[in-house]
């Protein structure tokens, strides 16, 4: 029987089954697709590697980030990368360029988007809010808070002295700029809703404002882009794990878990067999969890399911290998554009490009380099088409992106020799999540931190881990929810060996 079974090899069920393994715990770690990644992961083509979905990871310096903090906890060496120095935010009608050094984005941000006291007030008031809670991140704060114990570990993490801030737990970034008469101001709303659909899947009026300040300040916590891209940070990251003894079975779709009762464990179910674990980190969506999960479990998911069932959104991804000189003439590799101030978000209004590094050989060929173009889009639009329906849209949605990306390079893809695009239906093929839906829940004041959904839904054992569990949206937080689950699976171990130890000797146990 193992400690401990993972399901689910992207970034959140890997981070947490290294960590319990580093802690001296047999794990194993349970992949339906062929590679571990999961949104986070990669493909080969020809040569290239290509990130599916992520093509950062954030707060992982060497420094006491969250992502260096895992490293060092799982004696991990550094990532072997590129620290962005930022990226470029191309509005309608100016750019600016996001850059990882403070100093240079305070006076870039002012000079950009305005530096009336107002604009330098809200700024400072996003600064303030984004150090207390990236701290807070940091110091393991943990949400929805469930025992005495959590509001005295949120209350260490956040320091009495910041505790005033909490009030702002119910203000959205609307209102946040309301308050200033800046709801209107074009330039500043549109990077705002760049950043925050980019962040917390949420328009300005809806995004939780401290959630949403941590969101528009992320690049400053560090974005890296690991050397062969996913490819070279999944290389490394599950050879370490292997090392660690950790046990990884890809193409080993988790079908079905039962509860042995009576605190003996756990049942999985796969193709391949049946295993015995004594917890459970299910570390795939909820709405998955829910369908293999014990009926304590799923019980438990319904209500959130329900809630949060048209907060869930998709995206398009175009992957390009091109020659050099398609990407030449710009400075910063990673790119995010708006084209319409006015315009709905998503389907190229808001995207993303990402170059990788010159000289990065694990990523494309000598000579060549890898492009991926993202963007949001609703799911709708992807469901109910016959075959040749959806090749026809896919086609159009690349091309799009592709032509709206030349503002950056103008001859982009114009000798590509790879091109692929993404949609929600591959990335249902690809990584199973139902929809196709992507990112975690689109955050709102009805859905995030005291209402989001815990890893800890009261089945003892069983363990939530992931981008639909607090504190969500991207690979930092799901870093960052792998210290509390893994802590929580240590706690539950120390009090099944005390239970054990009192059933095999109760004497010997009241003695001590
Ligand atoms: C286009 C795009 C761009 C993004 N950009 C960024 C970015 O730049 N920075 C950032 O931080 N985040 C980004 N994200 C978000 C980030 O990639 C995800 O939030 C994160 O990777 C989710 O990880 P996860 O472990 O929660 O889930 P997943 O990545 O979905 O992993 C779950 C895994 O479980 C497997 N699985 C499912 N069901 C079963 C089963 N029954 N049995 C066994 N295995 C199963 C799946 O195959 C999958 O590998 C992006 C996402 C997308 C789609």
């Amino acid at each position: 029987m193992y400690d401990v079974a993972v399901i689910g090899a992207g970034m959140a069920g890997m981070a947490t089954a290294a960590r319990l393994q580093a802690g001296g715990l047999a794990t194993i770690v349970f992949e339906a697709h062929g590679q571990a990644g999961g949104c986070a992961g990669f493909f080969r083509r020809n040569g290239f590697a290509f990130d599916v979905g992520a093509t950062t990871l954030v707060d992982f310096d060497a420094g006491g980030g969250v992502g260096g903090q895992f490293l060092r906890d799982i004696a991990m060496p550094p990532i072997n990368g590129d620290p962005l120095p930022g990226y470029v935010a191309w509005l309608p009608d100016r750019r600016v360029t996001l850059f990882r050094d403070q100093a240079s984005w305070v006076v870039e941000r002012l000079r950009a988007l305005g530096d009336s006291p107002v604009h330098r007030s809200f700024w400072q008031w996003m600064d303030r809010l984004a150090a207390v809670f990236w701290k807070a991140s940091r110091n393991g704060v943990k949400l929805p808070i469930q025992c005495a114990g959590d509001i005295v570990q949120a209350v260490r993490a956040v320091g009495l002295m910041n505790l005033p801030l909490v009030r702002y737990v119910g203000w959205t970034m609307g209102d946040a700029l309301r308050s200033l008469g800046l709801r209107h101001d074009q330039p500043l709303a549109g990077l705002l809703s760049m950043l925050l659909e980019d962040t917390v899947h949420a328009q300005i009026d809806d995004a939780p404002l401290i959630n949403g300040a941590l969101g528009i300040t992320i690049r400053g916590a560090g974005l890296t882009r690991a050397r062969g891209g996913m490819y070279g940070f999944w290389r490394s990251f599950v050879a370490h794990y292997r090392s660690l003894g950790g046990i990884l079975r890809v193409g080993c779709r988790v079908s079905k878990v039962e509860d042995l009762g009576a605190g003996d464990g756990f049942r999985l179910r796969t193709r391949r067999g049946d295993f015995a674990a004594r917890q459970v980190v299910s570390a795939v969506p909820a709405a998955l969890t829910a369908r293999i999960a014990p009926k304590a479990v799923a019980r438990a998911l319904n209500p959130y399911l329900q809630r949060d069932a048209s907060a869930l959104g998709g995206a398009v991804v175009v992957f390009l290998g091109v020659p050099d000189d398609e990407v030449a003439g710009q400075s910063f590799t990673h790119h995010q554009l708006l084209h319409d101030y006015s315009g709905p978000l998503g389907n190229g209004n808001n995207m993303f490009i990402s170059v990788s590094a010159p000289g990065d050989t694990l990523s494309a060929p000598e000579g060549y380099r890898s492009v991926m173009i993202s963007t949001h889009c609703e799911l709708e639009e992807w469901e109910g088409l016959t075959s040749s329906e959806y090749m026809a849209h896919k086609e159009r949605a690349g091309t799009r992106l592709i032509a709206l990306a030349r503002r950056v390079y103008p001859d982009l893809g114009r000798s590509a020799v790879v091109q692929e695009v993404a949609t929600p239906r591959t990335f249902e093929r690809f990584t199973l999540r139902p929809r196709g839906a992507v990112g975690g829940v689109r955050q709102s004041l009805l859905n995030s931190n005291q209402r989001a959904l815990s890893y800890d839904i009261g089945v003892p054992g069983f363990w939530l881990a992931g981008d639909t569990t607090w504190p969500g949206l991207g690979t930092v937080a799901c870093v960052l929810g792998s210290r509390i689950v893994a802590e929580a699976v240590l706690s539950q171990r120390l009090r099944d060996l005390s239970r054990r130890a009192f059933l095999m000797n109760p004497c010997a146990s009241l003695h001590h």
